[in-house]
């Protein structure tokens, strides 16, 4: 049966185990492909171009955002960071869902751009210090720039209230269980059933 694409978000602070969660929900379901965005930020150690990020210079983002590509984009920490539009239509249009890792200004923008098709998701780390352990052993940014993702940490958390769920990651079996169920109970939604009115006309004929 025919159904609207859902538009999936995953957001939390970096270290609450979101990159994780994103990971194993692409291997195990074929129907939903990620969303990758342009960042202007440097590439880490194992990230690779065109997979993990677009990585562009300020001005080639500067060109995109005039020639109208981005769907959202936005200010994290010091860089910026957008969804390409096209991308996002190619998926929809093959009959795939969508996974976003953009924060909550990114989900804030699609929201208001695409309503009912966005499910949006954060993902709360069990504690501020277990967050801080989790960016320490992470080993990948510098102290002065945890610091900075912690302060950033708090405010992202202040926006919890503009998700439909919240979830606490403190055991990542459980937390990746709730979000695969919400992504199953969301496809299964009545207003996205866009075959339904036809299937049951048919059905009530006979
Ligand atoms: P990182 O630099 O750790 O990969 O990502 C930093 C933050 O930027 C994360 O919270 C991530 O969700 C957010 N982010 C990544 N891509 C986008 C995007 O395209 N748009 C928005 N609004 N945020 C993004």
């Amino acid at each position: 049966m025919k159904r609207r694409g859902v538009l999936f978000v995953l957001s939390s602070p970096s270290g609450a185990g979101k990159s994780t969660i994103a990971r194993k929900l692409l291997a195990e379901d074929s129907d939903l492909k990620m969303s990758v965005s342009a960042t202007t930020r440097a590439m880490r150690p194992g990230e690779v171009d065109g997979r993990d990020y677009h990585f562009v210079d300020l001005e080639r983002f500067r060109a995109m955002v005039s020639n109208h590509e981005f769907l959202e984009w936005a200010h994290v920490f010091d860089h910026r960071y957008g969804t390409p539009r096209q991308q996002v239509e190619d998926i929809l249009a093959s009959g795939r869902d969508v996974l976003f890792d953009i924060d909550w200004q990114g989900a804030q923008q699609l929201f208001q751009i695409a309503g009912g098709d966005v499910v949006r998701v954060f993902i709360l780390p069990p504690s501020m210090e277990e967050l801080h352990r989790r960016l320490v052993a992470r080993a990948t940014d510098s102290e002065a720039v945890i610091d900075a993702r912690m302060n950033r940490a708090a405010a992202e958390v202040s926006h919890w209230d503009g998700y439909d769920y919240v979830l606490v990651n403190d055991d990542v079996e459980h937390c990746y269980d709730c979000v695969r169920t919400i992504l199953k109970a969301e496809r299964l939604k009545r207003s996205r059933q866009t075959g339904l009115i036809g299937f049951i006309r048919s059905m009530l004929k006979n």
